[in-house]
């Protein structure tokens, strides 16, 4: 058990109760978790835990049925988001939890400055955000190549520092702890010493991030023991990683255990990572490990990668060559949003960390707020904290026109509108709100796919609901579901978190919300059916919003400049216009487009408010590459058109 104390607690309130615990027959130890300050209690006690939660400055008790106290969900109920590198280290800051996917790659152990260069430089290319690479190599031979040491060490910082890359590097004995500190970013305790307390007691003291592999034959419990061992010590930060178990089988050098994928990430908070390549052994399998270990849920990977797997000095046979690890990360980009996550390619610069800066807007920054329509657990800050990720400031409205108007007067730095949805189509109220927010540009964009649930109260059924409350986004892509409860009234709301809200302070068992899992959690509420919307290829689109930047926000400065349109980073662009009334005036503008390889992704045709059977067009249009020719289209296209709004260029997502 575990008693969470509150952040101004006294120092006699605090000995109360350890005195209180120690008196029911429980031994005490004081403990940090996080931010919080804990009393941890263990042994055959027995207390009322109603009670302990009202002595003063307790702030919340956890009893966990589990040994592992800390690295246990009961604990946490959300999952712990681990960063790498970042604050002073001359690295960017890299984050492993929630929904992104994280890559570590690199060669089994530094064998030269050059080879871990080049390994860096070509996985850094292919979308890798930490370097990985055993500078003291456990090998099961004393023959075998022990790896290069402390220098080895130090050709990996700096070949991290080069390629704006943190490392993570095995530390073998407790004996080198001290003097790897300052060299690594993140600490990896290999599959051999996950059970080398005295390495993990000390490891563990130093706080820094701790990769943590699963002994190859340790069960499940004892792997999370160990974290436990990581996380009592001091450190917040540990990932742990299935790195493949010892079994019968033979044609592969370890048997990886996908299966405890989903089963570790329900028993702890802690992120998850997957080794394919020890796990396989195999180059040519690993890549399938790879997207197996992705599918079963798994927060990223860590991967040997050569770039001469056959002159490799250890490991050649697993390392993948750079094109094979470039097209396995292609892979994970695709199947990433399945999984509602999405492959973490960029991360922030040390000296942006509290801000993003987007394609053609000036920073943003997270401290200020970022505007989304609705309740939290609500679609719309799901996609806010994949782009700004889940520390951004959060600034709730209650309509579309609220985030609009939030960024314009500047009481939020950026905003988060849906646009567009793969089964219903665009959501023309926020396309018209472009055009009358002439001041406001589109500076990103996100893909999330859509999974709704049926929620409702503890006690609620399928035959106790009588009433379903969602937003009519969330009834039209839920359709087919509703059909075949033809009794149910629908009552439409804001967001369709909102609608759970609205539950879980009514408490009805006859009322039931369609909305995404994270809202049932965000405010208890249980999920009756998952999965109901029509078909699984279920994607909103969602656009970032900034005010534009007074640097960049003129159209024709920036066509006059032309060549130099947005950021070199912008490869899409959205555009509203209407054109003449008179045969091939559209044409025309397709024409122009066309001669400037300009791809149309997008074109739909819309009313225009107050002249009825006039119509102007949406479009999306690719920024081809070499883009002096976009600037110059621009102002052509303007020529032939009669209406032109250039609602913004940014970087398009898969
Ligand atoms: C490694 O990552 O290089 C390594 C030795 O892995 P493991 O401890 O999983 O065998
Ligand atoms: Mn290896």
């Amino acid at each position: 058990m575990i008693v969470v104390l509150s952040k101004g607690i006294t120092s006699h309130d605090k000995e109360l109760v350890r005195i209180y615990l120690r008196d029911r027959g429980f031994a005490v130890r004081d403990q940090q978790f996080g931010e919080d300050e804990v009393i941890g209690a263990s042994g055959k006690g027995v207390t009322d835990l109603r009670e302990l939660a009202l002595l003063p400055g307790v702030e919340r008790v956890a009893a966990t049925s589990k040994p592992y106290e800390l690295a246990s969900r009961e604990t946490r109920a959300e999952d712990s988001i681990v960063t790498v590198g970042g604050t002073g280290t001359g690295v960017p800051q890299v984050k492993i939890g929630g929904s992104r996917i994280t890559v570590i790659a690199g060669p089994c152990a530094v064998e030269s400055r050059e080879q871990i260069r080049e390994t860096a430089e070509r996985v850094r290319e292919s979308g890798a955000v930490l370097l990985r690479g055993g500078a003291y190599k456990p090998r099961s031979s004393p023959y075998a190549f022990q790896g290069l040491g402390m220098k080895g060490l130090e050709y990996m910082k700096e070949a991290g520092e080069t390629c704006g890359m943190p490392i993570v590097t095995e530390v073998v004995s407790p004996e080198f702890v001290v003097d790897m500190k300052d060299l690594t970013d993140m600490f990896q305790i290999g599959a051999r010493n996950m059970q080398n307390f005295e390495l993990l007691k000390k490891v563990g003291a130093l706080g820094k991030p701790v990769l943590l592999k699963r002994g190859p034959s340790a069960t499940i419990e004892e792997w999370l023991l160990s974290a436990e061992y990581l996380l009592a010590a001091g450190t917040r930060d540990v990932v742990l990683c299935e790195r493949g178990i010892r079994t019968f089988e033979t044609y592969t050098r370890n048997t990886l255990d996908i299966s405890a994928i989903p089963v570790v990430k329900g028993l702890s908070h802690l992120p998850v990572i997957v080794d394919p390549s020890h796990a396989v052994g195999i180059r040519a399998k690993v890549s399938s490990a790879a997207l197996a270990a992705i599918a079963a849920g798994a927060d990223g990977l860590t991967v040997e990668v050569h770039p001469h797997p056959d002159d490799a000095l250890s490991d050649g046979p697993q390392s993948l060559y750079p094109e094979q690890f470039e097209k396995l990360m292609r892979d994970i980009e695709a199947l990433a949003p399945v999984v509602g996550k999405e492959l973490l390619r960029t991360p922030h610069t040390a000296a942006a960390e509290k801000t993003i800066t987007p394609v053609n807007a000036s920073a943003i920054s997270i401290n200020t707020g970022i505007a989304f329509n609705g309740e939290s657990g609500a679609f719309a800050e799901q996609a806010l904290m994949r782009v700004f990720g889940e520390e951004a400031k959060r600034t709730q409205v209650q309509s579309f026109k609220g985030i609009f108007d939030a960024v314009l007067e500047g009481s939020a730095a950026a905003g988060i509108v849906p646009v567009e949805n793969s089964l219903t189509g665009s959501i023309h109220e926020n396309y018209d709100l472009f055009l009358r927010y002439p001041d406001i540009a589109i500076v990103g964009e996100v893909k999330l796919r859509i999974v709704h649930c049926l929620i409702g109260d503890e006690r609620a059924t399928l035959d106790s609901i009588a009433i379903v409350r969602s937003h009519p986004q969330g009834f039209a892509q839920c359709r087919e579901f509703l059909d075949k409860h033809p009794l149910w009234v629908l009552e439409a709301s804001n967001d369709t978190a909102g609608a759970v809200v609205s539950i879980a302070r009514e408490g009805a068992v006859k009322v039931a919300a369609i909305a995404g899992e994270a809202a049932a959690r965000a405010h208890g509420l249980k999920v009756i059916k998952e999965g109901i919307e029509t078909n699984p290829l279920n994607y909103t689109r969602f656009l970032v919003i900034s005010r534009k930047a007074a640097a960049d926000d003129n159209f024709d400065r920036i066509a006059v400049n032309g060549g130099s349109f947005g950021s070199e980073r912008s490869n899409k662009a959205s555009l509203v216009f209407s054109v003449p009334d008179k045969p091939g005036s559209l044409f025309a503008c397709l024409q122009i487009m066309a001669d400037q390889g300009i791809n149309l992704s997008k074109l739909e045709s819309r009313p225009i408010q107050g002249k009825p059977w006039e119509y102007q067009f949406y479009a999306d249009v690719s920024i081809p590459e070499k883009d002096g020719g976009f600037a110059a289209a621009m102002e052509n296209l303007k020529k032939h058109t009669e209406d032109f709004h250039f609602l913004g260029a940014y970087r398009g997502s898969l």
